[in-house]
């Protein structure tokens, strides 16, 4: 049936979904794009992943006359989907890198013959003049640019291949543009709006609200213990748990094997065998739970996991979301937990410090965390904070750990937040909201709920010394790292090493335990040196 109607309309597209897709009805979201699509307005779909982005240019393509151009970064995707519209009878191509010189060719004439209805192409070959006459002479009227918030430097995912498509629409005589994406925040959503569209398009977004996902956080304390109790409460159902080093993935994976679970480590670092073993579990057994870094999930699809815990802090809102989104596919209720803390945010911003360079994106990428981080500590419906930083509004959830704590947590929080810095200062309990005795330019640490107010900390002067000298050697690290000082050794930690009575390894170990090895380290050190010039 393709390329024989003259104007297909709105009403080809349903017996299209019947007929060549064989689905029932459309997915929300997916009526509101074609409809838009076969009106001929350009069109920007903000939609979650699994929503059925591909079926939005899909089916035009299958039905209306001309060419089909889908713009991916993808080229595992794009093979895929040529497989699966060839077993349809559509004829697709694939042009990129990884093809030989003799089929891209091939497939060129193909196209130039107008034996093609959908042709994926990666960013780099559309800049291509040979391949922009082709395509113009194929009568490219349609383009679909998919995972299109590559195109903003503001995304996590920015091609600068991207960035040349905006030209490239134009020496093809400006086609429909279509363009997906799964992951665009205010900003980015305007970045592609200015640098891909020559009209206006219509902006469609589909929600990301996912009412059945049970959201909850709690501060980070005993990590391995927290996450064994959470995968305790589920015992039987199929889980993920993600942590953030492959060390960290083996560990709790053995540790909930000795538990009863049965639980399996994923990350790259394993070998073939390891890591589709785990897959093969993930997939076909019931109750299995796997224990990953973010490398698991991408591409597995399985409807019924029960439960996502975050054992490390995600470093935005969107890995969050993309994670503990893998839960509950199938509608029904899953849980999650995510643990975080003054460590993991410490470790986010100096591997944001140390691994980029460029200052713009490192402070985008800080911003990124500090949205993250403020929806660990806000005490409003886990549910509404995080449809907000994904901009959509939404009603309080009602079953999210706040929702369900209610009015009393709530208002504990903001009666710390009211009093004055100087009262709370030694509030303690390794929050991030540890208020610095010492000025402090880091706007990522931000106020957590309430803490019983301790008794006022009397110090002898030579504990006082100690402090201070922790201070000071703390404040030149933290320049070095470039990090807040109270992100870096937290207050409390300092104090208690002040006032402890022995300093031996056992117990400075002990007292530093709840930083990471790194830190705790040069802590170590630098009581070393103190207790050196002491003695000197
Ligand atoms: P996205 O690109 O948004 O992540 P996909 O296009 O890969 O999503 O589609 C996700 C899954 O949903 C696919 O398995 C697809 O076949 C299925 N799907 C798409 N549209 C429909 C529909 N109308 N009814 C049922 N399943 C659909
Ligand atoms: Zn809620």
């Amino acid at each position: 049936m393709t390329g024989t109607l003259a104007d297909p309309g709105w009403s080809q597209a349903e017996d299209a979904l019947h007929v060549l897709f064989k689905f029932d009805a459309f997915q929300p979201g997916q009526e509101d794009v074609l409809r838009a699509v076969f009106a001929g307005e350009d069109v920007l779909a903000v939609m979650p992943t699994g929503s059925g982005k591909s079926l939005c240019y899909q089916l035009p393509a299958m039905i209306r006359p001309g060419l089909t151009l889908v713009v991916s970064p993808l080229i595992a995707l794009m093979r895929d989907q040529v497989l699966q519209l060839a077993r349809r009878g559509i004829e697709a191509e694939a042009l990129h890198s990884l093809n030989s010189a003799q089929e891209n060719a091939w497939i060129m004439s193909r196209v130039r013959t107008g034996k093609v209805k959908l042709l994926y192409v990666a960013p780099e070959r559309i800049a291509l003049p040979q391949v922009q006459d082709t395509l113009r002479a194929a009568g490219t009227r349609f383009v679909a640019v998919d995972e299109a918030h590559c195109i903003s430097s503001w995304g996590h995912d920015f091609r600068p291949d991207y960035l040349d498509l905006n030209s490239a629409m134009r020496a093809l005589g400006s086609p429909q543009v279509l363009a997906l994406t799964a992951s665009a925040d205010g900003p980015t959503r305007a970045d592609i709006v200015r640098q891909l569209f020559e009209r206006r398009p219509q902006v469609i977004v589909r929600s990301f609200d996912r009412p059945n996902l049970r959201l909850n956080f709690a501060l980070k304390r005993r990590a391995l213990q927290q996450v064994t109790r959470f995968v305790g409460k589920h015992r039987g159902e199929t889980g993920l748990v993600y942590a953030a080093t492959r060390r960290r993935t083996e560990m709790i994976a053995s540790l909930l094997r000795a538990r009863g679970h049965h639980a399996l480590a994923y990350h790259a670092g394993l070998d073939e065998a390891a890591r589709s073993a785990a897959q093969d579990a993930f997939l076909n057994r019931d109750g299995s739970v796997i224990v990953g870094t973010i490398a698991f999930g991408l591409g597995i699809d399985r409807p019924d996991v029960r439960f996502v815990c975050h054992a490390d802090m995600p470093g935005s809102v969107e890995a969050y979301y993309q994670e503990i989104g893998r839960a509950g596919r199938d509608g029904k209720p899953a849980d999650t937990l995510t643990l975080h803390g003054p460590e993991d945010a410490l470790l986010r911003l100096s591997q944001i410090a140390r691994h980029d360079r460029d200052p713009d994106h490192q402070s985008v990428e800080t911003a990124r965390f500090n949205t993250f981080q403020a929806l660990c500590t806000s005490d409003a419906c886990r549910n509404v904070a995080m449809l907000a930083a994904l901009g959509e509004a939404a009603e309080p959830c009602g079953q999210c750990d706040n929702c369900r704590m209610g009015w009393p947590r709530r208002a504990l929080g903001a009666l710390a937040r009211a009093l004055p810095v100087s009262l709370t200062r030694f509030w303690t309990g390794g929050g991030y909201g540890l208020p610095d005795p010492e000025p402090t330019e880091a706007p990522w640490l931000l106020p957590q709920a309430a803490i019983p107010v301790p008794a006022p900390v009397k110090l002898s002067v030579a504990q006082l010394e100690r402090l201070n000298g922790l201070r000071t050697a703390r404040r030149a690290r933290a320049q070095t790292l470039r990090v807040a000082p109270s992100a870096l050794w937290p207050e409390d930690v300092l104090l208690q090493l002040a006032q402890a009575a022995q300093l031996d390894t056992p117990t400075v170990s002990a007292l530093t335990a709840c930083l990471p090895r790194a830190e705790s380290e040069a802590l170590a050190a630098a009581l070393a040196s103190l207790r050196h010039k002491d003695h000197g």
